[in-house]
């Protein structure tokens, strides 16, 4: 038998709409490119946002179209999300530190029809542009009068497709599974795989979030989404802050620690989410002005794993930290590292074995480790295998690649990580290792095999490897490991020149180190376990 409740579609106009209607003190502070500080009210947002909607319906933006943006984290960003997914498009999140190859991939493939782009951005546009799709209306995300001179291609304004439009709006009523959102994730090689999120996912991960994190969500206060708005929708907080009446710090481009400090402390934030890089910067100048930001009391740290001494410092200066899993695949939080009440009162060491680790699963989402064959491994704490996930905000797929959707869920359903885990028997996650074989360098993917397949391309290369090195900074950075082929081994900068063409800059290895042969596995792969373990001591040039 059925309940006998009403359906109604989720659906992300609503919650604006509620946050607009509900917090109207609600405020959203923007550090713009403009140089200046932005601010306004949940209903101002709202306002400007259903203008924003009937901008893009007059443009002729329809149900299912890609509207593409590259920008900062600031209010017309936040805007965007919501006009473009409020009447049925799809927002494109551009990640603006992809090399030029792969922002030409994915513009292409995802068919943008609108690219929104801050001016920051006009140059990198400028050195592709040839080879975006030609029909493609860019548009610049700045105030009239601070419209770039001499513009290498034609583009609006944004402020001129918001002006006479009305500021109501009926938002339209659609399937609940209706795509709002697409961000492409690097894969361990080839082109980045397009997640393409619902209206459905996206509110049930902003409510998932708040229910798991409720020291982060405290109505009136400030949170801070140093996380971009263009990697996994900043985490959901986008979504999550005016669900629970949250105040909104967007810290525009400078996001080195004394911008942050500054920040932080002239508005007062509460809350603050990013990657380990981010905090050690914000951390360094904690240490220097010998103080914490005014109110800052709640850290948020993922995307790779949180050093124990950065959780540690963060506590030690009366902050509380919590250590979040996730993926673009996973919307993206999957397990977020709350204490447990119990151990309120323990000491700070024993408090920080269970902090390093990458805590409790959301509600909704379901862990399963399993070995080489699949076979489900116990959660005992002790048994090792790859994650495998489940839930209603886990990818099914990948957006019009059949490809990689074939290989995305095992046979079972379930999604494979690539991460390599251990899973305690009150269910704490603990990464042990990655299986995918990539670099993550302040937050961003480096493929291996890519660099390792360029490296061999050069005629003085016979093989090559790439491993990940710890960095204070950047948390892993990639160095080459190679055979030569005859006599000649060329330096580091001859390497790095051979590759820039097809990476970014930040992206190529920072070492080369010349071996007579690399470790093999028992099928002939080389062994990137032994070369780890191999070079487990070596210390990065930066810090030597
Ligand atoms: P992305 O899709 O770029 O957000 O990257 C997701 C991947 O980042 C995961 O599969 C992990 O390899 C890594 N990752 C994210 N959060 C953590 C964490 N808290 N600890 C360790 N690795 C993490």
């Amino acid at each position: 038998m059925k309940g006998m409740m009403m359906q109604r579609p989720l659906r992300i106009s609503d919650i604006l709409e509620f946050g607009a209607e509900q917090y109207q003190h609600g405020e959203i502070v923007s550090v713009r490119t403009e140089g200046d500080i932005h601010r306004y009210t949940y209903p101002e947002a709202a306002a400007r946002t259903r203008q924003l909607a009937n901008g893009l319906l007059a443009h002729g933006i329809e149900l299912g179209d890609r509207v593409a943006t590259l920008a900062w984290n600031g209010y017309r960003h936040f805007e965007l999300y919501y006009a473009i997914s409020g009447i049925g498009a799809i927002c494109h999140t551009i990640n603006p530190r992809l090399s030029p190859e792969q922002l030409i991939y994915i513009v292409n493939h995802a068919e943008d029809k609108v690219l929104f782009l801050d001016t920051t951005f006009v140059p990198l546009i400028a050195a592709v542009k040839d080879h975006l799709p030609k029909d493609l209306t860019y548009v610049i995300m700045s105030d009239k009068d601070k419209m770039p001179k001499d513009m290498p291609f034609e583009a609006l304004c944004y402020e001129d497709l918001l002006e006479g439009q009305p500021a109501t709006i009926d938002w339209p009523e659609f399937d609940e599974n209706t795509a709002c959102g697409l961000c492409y994730t690097s894969g361990t090689t080839g082109h980045p795989k397009g997640a393409l999120y619902s209206h459905r996912s996206t509110v049930l991960h902003a409510m998932m979030i708040i229910v798991m994190q409720t020291s982060s969500f405290v109505e009136g206060s400030k949170v801070l989404p140093v996380v971009p708005l263009f990697h996994v929708n900043a985490w959901g907080l986008p979504y999550s802050a005016p669900l629970s009446g949250l105040s909104i710090v967007f810290p525009g481009s400078a996001l080195d620690g004394p911008s942050l400090f500054k920040l932080m402390d002239d508005e007062g934030v509460y809350s603050a989410w990013g990657v380990p890089t981010i905090w050690m910067g914000l951390m360094a100048e904690i240490q220097s002005q010998g103080r914490m930001p005014k109110g800052f009391k709640d850290v948020v740290v993922g995307g790779s794993a949180a050093p124990r001494s950065l959780i540690k410092a963060f506590e030690e200066h009366g902050a509380s930290v919590s250590h979040a899993w996730g993926m673009t695949e996973t919307s993206p939080v999957g397990s977020h590292g709350v204490l447990p009440a119990w151990m309120a009162d323990a000491p700070l060491e024993e408090q920080l074995d269970i902090k390093q680790k990458q805590g409790r699963r959301c509600f909704g989402v379901e862990f399963k480790i399993v070995d080489e064959d699949g076979k489900r491994q116990p959660h005992d704490g002790k048994a090792i295998g790859e994650l495998f996930v489940r839930g209603n905000t886990v990818v099914s797929g990948y957006f019009n690649n059949e490809e990689a959707s074939a290989k995305a869920l095992d046979p079972e359903g379930w999604f494979g990580t690539g991460d390599v885990a251990s899973i305690e028997p009150g269910g704490l996650l603990v990464i042990q290792d990655r299986a995918k074989d990539l670099v993550k360098s302040g937050g961003e993917w480096i493929s291996s095999i890519d660099l390792e397949n360029l490296a061999m391309a050069h005629p003085a290369i016979s093989n090559a490897a790439v491993i990940a090195v710890p960095h204070k900074k950047w948390d892993e950075r990639p160095i080459l490991v190679a055979v030569a082929a005859g006599a000649e081994k060329p330096d580091l900068a001859e390497l790095q020149a051979h590759m820039e063409e097809h990476f970014a800059k930040w992206q190529l290895p920072d070492d080369v180190i010349w071996v007579d042969a690399l470790p093999l596995t028992a099928t002939g792969k080389v062994s990137k376990l032994t070369l780890r373990q191999t070079f487990a001591d070596y210390v990065h040039p930066d810090e030597r």
